[in-house]
């Protein structure tokens, strides 16, 4: 099954493709065609199986005109939030404009935005219905209807203003209902509040992770090569499988291990079917010890049994997660699941322990120090194995021939062993700073001379150029060559034509020569940034007017720009260095 089997049209096929999503999950391949078809729909799925794009794509695929035309209600103002970044993010292609609203959040911002007009509102019940009763959100129009998370929300006590706020929409709209289960009352509210609804449900895999010990590692983005190194070298490593988010990730990630002298090799789609054969048969008799893949190609062929399972990148889906990890762990066997996962992220952890009811412990990296130690003890344990009273003739010989030649034995033991030691300089060991480390860095101020500007500016100070965003930045490890390389090799472009560039944690702002805009805009729609499709658009106008600053508000909501629910902070951030 494909998401063309779905039917979806074809910028929603676009964006699903550019998420890296390549085949809809049990839950949306089993409500997608229906909601689609305009059929009510009760869906018994959990955070984690792709429940949000299987309600949000067909809303997505419905809209046609610039009325408020969808409501979706969820239990807590971090879901609203979240679903409308989901929203946000499948409906980008199609300019859609999302509202968030929630308890706590300044009346005037919500009611400014919705008096300009949004097509999705995702709300908290309580603010919902507030809003619907000051008269400032109109439902009219909405003609589909979504409760996520419904059992939550009874669990909240919101039963009676879901049951309001659906007394005040059209009842000839579409109602599409989700929930991890599926009690009397919501049954209830079901027969009460939707047409016919269709009942779905997808049993969740049988999650058993016994026998494997799970751990994690919180490492910022740009240091993950370097913490998963120090990882390797620890372990006591049978055969690894590494799991790599993208065929560009998995290839460049091996190369890396290989030049550190691992026997390491990266498997995935594009390899010809015989390559891939002759890789696995290489791992599977031991020639390899660690096997870099994609989920997909992980998917396709059958990996024997490993002893550790590392995700190099986190899954997006809890169901993908608990099938990398079975790799280990088979035929009651113990095994290790290892996970490094960025700051930004915690989120899926959450999900992940949800979903298979077990925690995952958080790992503290090995230090230079203790790697340092590691590999002496190891030398010197490998090295006195292999010590022996006998040698040949010849290395007699090259021994007398040397103290002839007026070196001193003891001089050259020692300089055996450099040279035997030598290939450890093949694994350097980088720096690796905590996460808090790393934030602190980042805040401070590294020289502020009086002129810069202020980051993240919307607006470009020099002549004939214009301010661009991307939606990549620091958290994905983008530096500014790779915005230089990436935009200028793609437009085909200089890249000294590239003006001043501020790389923020999430996002990136850079000036390009006025005539070069379009050429730009239209090449980075096939070109990559550190592995990844990005989304690259016109800076100025991203957001509502000139930005406020020091008013604790921000001013950045209004749901065009990315990221607009994370208050900014006023701090003065570190600069990377302008080129
Ligand atoms: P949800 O269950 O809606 O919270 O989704 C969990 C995660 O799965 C989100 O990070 C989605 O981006 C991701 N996701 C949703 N659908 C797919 C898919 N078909 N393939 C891969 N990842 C997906």
């Amino acid at each position: 099954m494909t998401f063309q089997d779905l039917g979806l049209r074809a910028e929603l096929l676009e964006t699903v493709a550019s998420l890296g999503y390549v085949a809809p999950t049990p839950i949306q391949a089993e409500t997608i065609p229906h909601l689609l078809a305009g059929t009510d729909v009760m869906g018994q799925a959990q955070t984690g199986t792709g429940k949000t794009a299987a309600f949000t794509l067909p809303m997505l695929h419905h809209l046609e005109s610039d009325d408020l035309q969808a409501l979706i209600l969820t239990p807590t103002r971090e879901l609203a939030i979240q679903v409308s970044e989901a929203v946000y993010r499948y409906g980008s292609s199609m300019g859609v404009r999302v509202l968030p609203i929630y308890g706590g959040q300044s009346y005037s911002r919500q009611l400014r935005r919705l008096e300009k007009g949004v097509h999705v509102v995702v709300g908290t019940p309580g603010r919902t219905l507030d809003l619907i009763n000051q008269g400032a959100l109109n439902l009219r129009h909405v003609k589909y209807l979504v409760l996520d998370e419904a059992d939550e929300m009874l669990k909240m006590g919101f039963i009676e203003d879901v049951e309001t706020i659906l007394q005040a929409t059209n009842p000839q709209r579409q109602t599409a209902l989700f929930s991890a289960t599926l009690s009397e009352p919501i049954r209830r509210l079901a027969t009460r509040y939707m047409n016919d609804p269709l009942l779905v449900s997808v049993n969740p895999e049988t999650v058993t992770v016994d026998n494997i010990v799970q751990r994690y590692y919180m490492v910022n983005e740009s240091e993950k090569v370097a913490a998963l190194c120090r990882l390797l070298e620890m372990e006591d490593l049978q055969n690894t499988l590494i799991f790599a988010r993208t065929k560009v990730g998995a290839g460049e990630l091996a190369e890396t291990l290989i030049a550190r002298g691992y026997p390491a090799e990266a498997i995935h789609g594009d390899l010809a079917q015989g390559e891939r054969e002759r890789i696995l048969r290489r791992f599977r008799n031991g020639q390899l010890t660690i096997l870099v893949a994609t989920d997909v190609v992980a998917r396709g062929v059958d990996i024997p049994s490993v002893s550790h399972v590392i995700n190099f990148d986190v899954p997006q889906l809890a169901a993908e997660y608990v099938h990398r990890i079975g790799r280990t762990g088979r035929a009651g066997r113990g095994g290790e699941a290892i996970t490094l996962i960025h700051p930004r992220q915690r989120y899926v952890l959450k999900m992940i322990e949800d979903y298979t009811s077990k925690p995952i412990t958080k790992g503290k990296l090995p230090t230079r120090e203790a790697i340092l130690a590691h590999r002496y003890e190891q030398f010197r344990e490998d090295f006195a194995e292999q010590i022996t009273p006998d040698a040949t003739e010849e290395e007699y010989r090259l021994l007398e021939e040397l103290i002839a030649a007026g070196y001193a034995p003891e001089q050259i033991a020692l300089s055996a062993i450099r040279i035997l030691r030598s290939h450890e300089n093949q694994r350097p060991l980088e720096d690796i700073r905590t996460v808090e480390e790393y934030k602190e860095r980042r805040d401070k101020p590294k020289s502020a001379p009086k002129t810069e500007r202020r980051r993240g500016e919307r607006t470009s100070h020099e002549q004939g150029m214009v301010r661009l965003f991307m939606d990549i930045g620091r958290s994905e490890g983008v530096r500014p060559a790779d915005i230089v390389y990436g935009v200028a090799s793609a437009a085909n472009i200089p890249g000294r034509a590239i003006g001043a560039i501020d790389i923020l944690q999430d996002e990136t702002f850079f000036d390009v020569p006025e005539q070069h805009v379009e050429a730009i805009l239209d090449s980075m729609k096939q070109s990559r940034i550190r592995g990844r499709l990005v989304t690259l658009m016109l800076a100025e106008g991203l957001f509502d007017g000139p930005r406020r600053r020091g008013n604790g508000r921000g001013g950045n909501n209004n749901n065009r720009g990315p990221r607009r629910d994370k208050p900014r902070s006023d701090k003065r951030k570190w600069r990377e260095p302008v080129l």
